[in-house]
């Protein structure tokens, strides 16, 4: 890599700007497309090498310089997050993100911030890696998805052999160098009933605090089921393209309920013990809409479209979940990002999770907390037969129902100016008063229908 700015040759800044332009927007940016050295038996992503047959999978120094001034020129406010993943983005190598830095530097007017992040399943990640990632303050997310059993049941190289043990220690490097973790543990039919071990693996086996559950929704018809449900490898035989479409899901998809019970487990034990300490992303953004603010996460939002994913060769699609022919906006070698993030089809796209909602989601009361969640998902009917209910539903009323009386607790808590540990306090009053005198065989009184001494005993 050369260690002068290039004259990129990609479209300038339009001389208007557009006005459906969002003041931010997110790009996932995928260097080596769907290109990856582990094969994950879920990882539907790998499929997505279909799209471009023959290609390096590469991202050119000069498209790395065009994207990164037209994501700086796109970016109006202060902040700009430059964020990397794959496939897997370390396959590019160290000189590729050290260039991108100096770039980046280059690049920012002043006043504007950055922040880095990379998304990693962290088997290449070294001490070099891990010093440059501490020097530019990068915010790393790992997928680990729990303890080695649970972590090693799809997460797997391209010999099938479990991965735990180069993962743990990529996270140790990463721990010595100081970089900032967020745990990605993908949530499926080998981990959702293990809820708790897998929190406090996470909290006090690792001692890590910032934590992200994803759910594994692998869609299916019943033409490509039988093969979805061997993986997405480039080695199966038949592999089809991985696109939104299909009501059947693979048999290592998370169940509905299974889903909402895992975050209401979780919950339970954080609410108590971990609230300030430790950050789950869904509980944050729950607060946040039991607050009466929009939540950060995109799924929870009534309208998307402002968190989109780019291709190697530079192809912009509506999101890193519908990198799918049809919902391709363009390339950013032929048109600036500002120009495609405000295209009419984006905004379509970012419009229609508002306005398919089923008449179900909008007269639901969680509505506010869920909005539908992610469309990706909206492939089952609702009760009364129309189409576009989220897989996940079941799940979703599960968990919110369930948070629904220390979330109204915290958010009274903060409008008095208080503290959301304070929480955990006054739960413990309750949990005293209400669990007083209760045998640890007797049901459990919070009604989960266990025995005491397998529920709240300990609480
Ligand atoms: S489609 Fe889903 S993941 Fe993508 S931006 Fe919309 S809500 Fe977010
Ligand atoms: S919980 Fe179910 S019905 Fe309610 S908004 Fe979410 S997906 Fe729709």
């Amino acid at each position: 890599m050369t260690s002068t700015p290039l004259a990129d040759g990609g479209p300038a800044l339009p001389a208007l700007w557009p006005s459906d332009a969002p003041a931010a927007f997110h790009v996932l940016a995928k260097p080596s497309g769907a290109i990856c050295n582990l094969d994950c038996t879920y990882c539907f992503f790998l499929s997505k090498e279909l799209l471009y047959p023959g290609d390096r999978f590469r991202m050119a120094e000069d498209l790395l310089a065009t994207y990164l001034r037209q994501l700086v020129e796109a970016h109006r406010g202060p902040e700009v997050t430059v964020a990397w993943q794959g496939g897997e983005p370390t396959l590019l190598g160290l000189p590729f993100f050290r260039r991108s830095v100096e770039l980046t530097e280059q690049l920012l007017r002043p006043g504007q911030r950055v922040q880095y992040t990379i998304q990693t399943n962290g088997t290449l990640l070294d001490d070099e890696w891990c010093a440059f990632l501490a020097e530019h303050h990068f915010l790393v997310g790992l997928s680990v998805d729990g303890p080695r059993a649970l972590h090693d049941a799809y997460r797997v190289d391209k010999k099938g052999r479990g991965t735990f043990d180069r993962v743990m220690e990529a996270l140790a490097t990463l721990q010595r160098h100081e970089v900032d973790v967020n745990i990605l543990c993908t949530v499926h039919a080998a981990n959702q009933d293990h809820a708790v071990e897998v929190y406090r693996f996470f909290r006090d086996d690792l001692g890590m605090r910032f934590l992200q559950f994803i759910p594994i929704v692998e869609r299916a018809t019943p033409d490509t089921l039988q093969v979805a449900n061997l993986g997405w490898s480039g080695s199966r035989k038949g592999r089809p393209l991985y696109t939104n479409r299909g009501s059947l899901v693979t048999e290592r998809s998370v169940g509905s309920l299974a889903w909402g019970r895992f975050l209401a487990e979780i919950f339970d034990e954080w609410v108590r013990h971990d609230v300030g300490e430790v950050f789950v992303q869904h509980f944050d953004a729950a607060l946040a809409s039991w607050l009466g603010v929009n939540p950060a996460m995109c799924i929870y939002q009534e309208t998307c479209g402002v968190a989109l994913a780019l291709e190697h060769n530079g192809d912009l699609y509506s999101c890193d979940h519908f990198v799918e022919p049809e919902h391709r906006l363009g390339n950013i070698r032929d048109t600036h990002l500002v120009e495609l993030v405000s295209s009419p089809q984006q905004v379509a796209f970012g419009l229609a999770k508002r306005d398919t909602l089923p008449a179900y989601c909008r007269s639901c009361d969680v509505r506010f907390a869920c909005n539908g969640e992610c469309p990706k998902n909206r492939f089952t009917t609702t009760p009364d037969g129309e189409a576009g209910l989220n897989y996940l539903c079941a799940g979703y009323k599960h968990f919110f129902h369930h948070v629904d009386e220390p979330m109204r607790l915290m958010a009274d808590l903060l409008r008095q100016g208080r503290e959301a540990p304070d929480v955990m306090a006054v739960l413990a009053e309750r949990d005293a008063a209400r669990f007083r005198g209760v045998g640890r065989n007797e049901p459990c009184p919070c009604g989960s229908g266990r025995k005491f001494k397998h529920c709240h005993a300990d609480a």
